[in-house]
């Protein structure tokens, strides 16, 4: 039977829960327990997929298509598991279910209510994770005890250790322990408080870990031992780190690994830990000693988070090239006017991500226009890849007027357009190509070069798609269709032979990146970048070897 471990987090949001859960779960595979992990999130959106990237971050999607939050990208990162869309579940989707259950009469007459309907809920959605198959179920509760919506999860998760036995669950509660300038101290009162409202609904956290900026001292772990009743052994001192990837490590030297395996009676002799590995990518963190320069051209460029997976799998790419990635977030709509052609070629490469709705598009398609007319090695993602379709049909192809029709439902040449069967986009959710889908790769492209199979699997989320009426146009101006749908009617990548490095793909590569398995779309991109930086003939493709 799976054990539960449950991450609560207190005092404010974006302590890095995601993280501390995601490193969690690394080390107790490092340890060779089989694990999963999910995310419970108390807002009422049914699932992430409507909320502004701008606000709320980026929308991680799972291989099955489902719409996420951006915490599930950490966890897949960390644990190397592929998630899915169970692995998230918000107050929306709960109620969601219960009052359907409510409408067809499941309830049998009864009075619906938080308790005991909605926690009910809650507990089997993280009840169904579990398997024969998997030792640990990770669960991370989304913002801070004390809001009101969080309270129906936090009595769920309290009725779940009754429900499956005291060895079989372990509550993480994270907290910050602020450091006060004026008396060079650092204060445990919010983590005490933080304490007491979770013990008001009737938790005793087991764990403790303290974020800080510098470490807790002994006497402080003493302290906090004493005062929230938790074992010394059990607060864990959780300082800055300078790559997050550093974190697993450091929570292990902390000893939060056997602190939570012996509570679980999870065996840690037969389950000795093997770091090698991670030990192995942190040296390589640690040791980056050349840099390449990123422009990212998107329209969320105040909010990174919005392109987190991204930045991620520019930084892997990175770790395998030694190389340490200058990112330079271009805000879109200040091209070509405010950032024109001199700025963009001081950069090493480019990326042109998704997003939706059409601010910042013309400046997209002047950055992809730069970039091909400079040679600059440029990677399109999703909507980056629609824009290069649109700027080889405009100043290539003579298709005056050429758009997407997302953002000009009038062009004379929609050469990114609506599949036909749909055509009904009245609502938002549901409507999107989402999930993965496999491409067959063109043998002897770039991309079947970098991938390395003629198959590629890769996730999407996108409504508009590549007109396949214009393909023959295109390509006649240089924009090679590199990749295609098995059977042929959608264009999953494009990408121009003459350049350094010019790819689009209509997928979201970044979602499958892992910190020691970079992406090949992106160690393509940096190694097209390095030669850039440090004056190396770019490679080529040679057409011959692919007709
Ligand atoms: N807005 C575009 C579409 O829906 C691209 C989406 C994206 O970049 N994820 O097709």
């Amino acid at each position: 039977m799976s054990k539960f471990i449950f991450v609560t987090g207190g005092v404010s949001s974006s302590l890095g829960k995601g993280l501390t859960a995601s490193s969690l779960g690394r080390l107790l595979k490092m340890r060779g327990y089989r694990i999963t992990m999910c995310k419970l999130d108390p807002y009422i959106n049914v699932d992430p997929g409507t909320m502004n990237p701008g606000e709320h971050g980026e929308v991680f999607v799972t291989d099955d298509g489902g719409e996420t939050d951006l915490d599930l990208g950490h966890y897949e990162r960390f644990i190397d598991e592929s998630l899915s869309r169970n692995s998230n579940t918000t107050t929306g989707s709960i109620y969601s279910s219960v009052i359907a259950k409510e409408r067809r009469g499941d309830y049998l007459g009864k009075t619906v209510q938080v308790i005991p309907h909605v926690t009910d809920e809650i507990k089997e959605r993280v009840k169904r994770l579990a398997s024969d198959d998997l030792d640990v179920v990770i669960v991370e509760i989304g913002g801070t005890v004390g809001d009101i919506e969080i309270v129906p999860f936090i009595e769920a998760i309290r009725q779940f250790r009754r429900d499956v036995g005291r060895d079989n669950v372990c509550y993480v509660h994270l907290t910050l322990v602020p450091y006060l300038a004026v008396n060079g101290e650092q204060k445990t009162k919010p983590t005490q408080h933080s304490v007491t409202e979770l013990r008001s609904r009737g938790i005793q956290p087991d764990v403790i870990v303290c974020r800080s900026d510098q470490p807790i001292s002994e006497g402080l772990k003493r302290k906090i031992s004493l005062l929230c009743d938790v074992n010394i052994q059990a607060v864990i001192s959780a300082i800055d780190a300078s790559s997050i990837y550093e974190i697993p490590l450091a929570m292990h030297e902390e000893g939060l690994d056997d602190f939570v395996c012996d509570l679980l009676k999870l065996d840690v002799e037969d389950h000795p830990i093997n770091l090698a590995s991670w030990e192995d990518l942190v040296d390589r963190v640690e040791h980056l000693d050349r840099t390449v320069r990123i422009g990212v051209i998107g329209k969320y460029v105040n909010m990174p988070d919005a392109y987190l997976s991204i930045v991620e799998s520019l930084n892997h790419a990175g770790f395998h090239h030694g190389a340490k990635v200058a990112l330079e977030w271009i805000d879109a709509e200040r091209v070509p006017t405010e950032i024109g052609v001199d700025v963009l070629e001081r950069l090493d490469g480019i990326v042109i991500p998704g997003g939706f709705g059409e601010r910042g598009i013309e400046g997209m398609i002047a950055a992809a226009q730069i970039a091909r007319e400079s040679q600059i090695p440029v990677l399109g993602i999703c909507l980056g890849m629609q824009v290069m379709v649109v700027e080889t049909a405009r100043n290539i192809a003579g298709l005056e007027g050429a758009n997407s029709s997302e953002f000009d439902r009038l062009s004379p040449h929609p050469v990114i357009d609506l599949m036909a069967e749909q055509l009904d986009v009245s609502d938002m959710g549901g409507t999107m190509r989402l999930g993965a889908y496999p491409a067959m790769l063109l043998p002897g492209s770039r991309v079947a070069d970098l991938y390395g199979t003629e198959v590629a699997s890769e996730r999407h989320r996108h409504r508009y798609e590549y007109n396949g009426r214009y393909k023959t146009r295109l390509e006649t101006a240089g924009l090679l269709c590199s990749g295609v749908s098995p059977d042929g009617r959608l264009v999953e990548f494009v990408e121009r032979p003459d350049h350094p490095f010019f790819v689009g793909t209509q997928a979201h590569p970044e979602f499958k990146s892992r910190p020691d398995r970079q992406h090949p779309l992106f160690q393509g991109l940096l190694d097209a970048a390095l030669d850039r930086a440090e004056g190396r003939d770019p490679h080529l493709i040679d057409l011959d070897t692919i007709r």
